[in-house]
């Protein structure tokens, strides 16, 4: 399964890229003091880029001369790899530049990636400094394999395509990204702070969520008899009424302004949280997905209704550590090849306000809220790791 790269790609450099303002700023200071010394010990050598603002890196990698590198390093949180893989996704030739093996160094606030490459390779990455996890995950580099890595290909409601390698946020967990990115100077801890504001005031928003169910999910029934799924029982039709176009590149999707494939299910509900990940941890302490691996072919999507109160939720999140929200009876999971969401509006007083249909985020990076849709694109990418 694993694909090494090949002994002359060890002997060319690493396009290493940093944000010199990730997180609290420390990108910098961990390249130089923390993973030139490893490089030089061993033997491996660099080609140094500091991004100089948003989209740097993306636009360079769009031109870049990918052969020329063994892999391509990013130095930051996870914004810059989804920087990174947009690049790549955009290129004429991104069926060969996608392929190149990524590996991520943790410099920004919650490099997600490197604590799922840690998490998956049974390697400590909790309660350790930001530097020491730099400094082992730069270590565990010098020895990786490339391992096939799940991409999932989003259509935006502004009909862009962006293509994402870790979550999709909506409700509560993008609000609370989005707003503590203020109190980004506090590293990860922002997080914490964040959630609890948020779940003093919490939000409920109305929204339609329509998916694929994974092949042993089918027969689907979320823990709360409450909640009602929308099965349509004629004959599966994909892409029913689909584009050429939409067909030559999805398998599930059909084009966002017609209604979904009629073998799709759909719940419509008033959520208070909807998360999507595809790897198991959306930061060191959140566990979101335990089964999700590099490339399991799947999204895991994990969502609350309306009604949990604030200390049930409070709780949960003191819970994400393990995994152990999962075993809520309040907490629905189902595993999809691909999903859409249509929110409607926030819900206050049983009134819809469809002014305010809340945040998304994907790879923690906020999109145009609106009708979304996902495909998993499985194996796609190379990820670097043990
Ligand atoms: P963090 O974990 O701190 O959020 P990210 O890697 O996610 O770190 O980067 C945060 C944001 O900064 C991303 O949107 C990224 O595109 C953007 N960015 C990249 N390079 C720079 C730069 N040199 N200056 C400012 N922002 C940058
Ligand atoms: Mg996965």
């Amino acid at each position: 399964k694993k694909r090494l790269y090949s002994h002359s790609d060890k002997l060319k450099p690493f396009l290493v890229l940093v944000n010199p303002n990730a997180g609290s700023g420390k990108a910098k200071n961990i390249y130089f003091e923390r993973v030139c010394p490893i490089f030089s010990e061993a033997n491996l050598s660099d080609v140094l880029v500091f991004t100089q603002q948003q989209n740097f890196a993306r636009e360079y990698v769009k031109e870049a001369k990918l052969d020329d590198f063994a892999a391509i390093l990013v130095i930051s949180g996870d914004g810059l790899m989804h920087e990174v893989i947009n690049g790549l996704m955009e290129r004429k030739d991104w069926p060969t530049a996608i392929k190149t093996p990524l590996g991520h160094i943790p410099g920004g606030s919650a490099n997600a990636l490197s604590c799922c490459v840690a998490y998956l390779s049974k390697e400590v990455f909790k309660g350790m400094s930001i530097e020491s996890f730099a400094a082992q995950t730069c270590f565990n580099l010098t020895k990786s394999l490339a391992n096939p890595l799940d991409l999932v290909a989003f259509e935006l409601s502004d009909r862009r395509i962006v293509h994402s390698f870790l979550s999709f946020e909506w409700a509560i967990i993008a609000d609370v990204d989005l707003e503590s990115e203020k109190y980004r100077f506090l590293g990860g801890m922002r997080f914490a702070l964040g959630a609890v504001k948020r779940i003093i005031n919490l939000r409920v928003y109305r929204g339609r969520f329509s998916f694929v169910p994974a092949d042993d999910y089918l027969d689907y029934e979320p823990k709360d008899s409450s909640i009602k799924i929308n099965r349509q029982k004629s004959p599966i039709d994909f892409n029913d009424g689909g584009s050429e176009e939409m067909e030559s590149k999805f398998k599930h999707l059909s084009p966002l302004d017609k209604p979904v494939p009629n073998n799709w299910l759909t719940i419509e509900e008033d959520f208070v949280l909807f998360l999507v990940t595809y790897l198991p941890l959306i930061s060191s302490d959140f566990l979101a997905s335990p089964q999700a691996t590099f490339n399991d072919g799947h999204m895991h999507v994990i969502f609350i209704k309306q009604g949990i109160t604030k200390t049930e939720l409070l709780k949960l999140f003191a819970n994400t550590e393990n995994g152990d929200h999962l075993k809520h009876h309040l907490v629905e999971y189902v595993k999809v090849k691909a999903f859409r969401l249509e929110p409607i509006g926030l819900v206050s007083n049983g009134q819809v306000d469809t002014s305010n249909r809340g945040i998304m985020m994907v790879d923690g990076e906020s999109v145009p809220t609106g009708p979304i849709q996902a495909e998993i694109m499985p194996s796609l990418g190379n990820i670097l790791a043990n």
